[in-house]
């Protein structure tokens, strides 16, 4: 698989620290998602390199590059190199793990067996390497997951795999649905171990598979296996999707890890468990806005009334609460809202010796109007104000 190695070996950031590497003389290979991804035809700007050795000459060679920034060493044993053209390289000493009890975070020791750390990992399809020295290209697949990728399983390596480490049954969707692939019948016997040991585990490592799955072209989809699989009941039983509100996702855009919580919403729109969990203050206002947004009688029937009672709300539960609830004005609204920007500010309006609530109430006057599109420009904002200030001195 010297190809392999060949595509990769001039890019800046990985040629130094193949380079290296080899120099140093460290027994080493391209592991996981890189390997999957280039047999599956795709190139990916985020490695994962197995060392079984770190010698001071090695850590001292990548420190003499000077365009590398290498990130310090965690408990976990790994490095990070980022690569100057974006992506990274994350350096690890092959490790195997041992699982204290289901779901505990594994105790890790190092290993000097390269299948020792394929072992441990997820699914067959990511426990393959390359060899980058001494034998540059050689392939190591001891769980055969060439075979597996050819015929588009998701394997588990062991029974009991859910049982350490239940997250991983995010992960096999995120990867069943992506490529669209199979679980295998190892797989599927392990959804009850991870029914069983999620409500074990931290809500912070159930976030951060909700903010991997939120980038995903078919994030939705994964959203609807983890309902039809019943994952998240299982962790709390009030955490159930209403089928209605999984329908809404794809019509909501997200644009970043933060919007985790779209993903997350169908599954307690009804409950106040959500927030018993950690979130983050941003994050809990998602969930209060959308909470308050549902359990209101009456949305508001007019832009006037819409923008009073719901301006300092999540754009992003206002859009979610819009199409459950089918409220065509309150989506408009918030469409709208985010393309909205007046040029008046409040500052300005003090300069003119408006004082108090009032420049709040002028501002909100304004900015409804240029909502509907009736201002199109400085002038014409000027003049409303002007109409404004001469009307409430009449
Ligand atoms: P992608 O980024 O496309 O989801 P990846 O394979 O690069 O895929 P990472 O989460 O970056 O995924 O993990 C790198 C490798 O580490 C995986 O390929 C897998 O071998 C291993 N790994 C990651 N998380 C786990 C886990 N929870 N249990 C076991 N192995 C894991």
């Amino acid at each position: 698989m010297i190809e392999f190695i060949q595509a990769y070996q001039d890019k800046p950031g990985i040629r130094e620290v193949l380079h290296c590497l080899k120099q140093a003389q460290v027994r080493s290979y391209f592991v996981g998602g890189a390997v999957r991804d280039w047999l599956l035809g795709e190139r990916t700007w985020d490695l994962d390199i197995v060392v079984m050795d770190w010698p001071p000459a090695f850590v001292e060679c990548i420190r003499r590059q000077m365009s590398l920034h290498l990130s310090e060493a965690s408990p976990f044993l790994t490095y990070r190199v980022v690569l100057p053209s974006g992506g990274h390289i994350d350096l690890a000493r092959a490790r195997k793990e041992r699982y204290p009890h289901p779901g505990a975070l594994p105790e890790v020791k190092p290993t000097d067996q390269l299948h020792e750390d394929l072992g441990r990992r997820d699914f067959t399809i990511n426990a393959m390497a390359i060899e980058i020295y001494p034998d540059a290209g050689r392939f190591h697949d001891p769980f055969g997951g060439r075979t597996d990728l050819s015929a588009g399983w998701i394997r588990v390596l062991h029974q009991g795999s859910f049982q350490d480490d239940p997250t991983r049954a995010f992960r096999a969707i995120r990867y069943a649905v992506r490529f669209g692939f199979h679980y295998a019948p190892e797989t599927e016997q392990e959804w009850d171990h991870a029914r069983a040991v999620l409500p074990e585990i931290s809500f912070e490592r159930i976030k951060n598979e909700f903010k991997r799955m939120t980038l995903e072209s078919q994030a939705v989809g994964m959203v609807q296996e983890i309902h039809r699989l019943q994952l998240l009941e299982s962790y709390h039983p009030e955490f159930r999707a209403q089928p209605e509100a999984l329908k809404i996702l794809p019509h909501i855009p997200r644009t970043d890890e933060s919007d985790w919580v779209l993903l997350f919403a169908p599954f307690c729109l009804h409950t106040p468990k959500i927030f018993e969990l950690s979130l983050t203050r941003e994050e809990r206002k998602f969930f209060q806005d959308l909470h308050a947004l549902l359990h209101a009688q009456d949305l508001g029937a007019t832009f006037e009334e819409i923008h009073r009672r719901w301006k300092s709300t999540d754009t992003r539960a206002l859009r979610f609460a819009a199409l459950y609830k089918r409220h065509p004005l309150l989506q408009e609204y918030a469409e709208k809202r985010e393309q909205t920007r007046l040029s008046i500010t409040g500052q300005y309006l003090r300069d003119l010796g408006i004082e108090g609530q009032k420049v709040g109430e002028i501002l909100d006057r304004l900015f409804v109007e240029k909502l509907k599109g009736r201002l199109t420009s400085l002038q014409e904002e000027l003049r409303y104000l002007h109409d404004i200030l001469l009307k409430s001195s009449q």
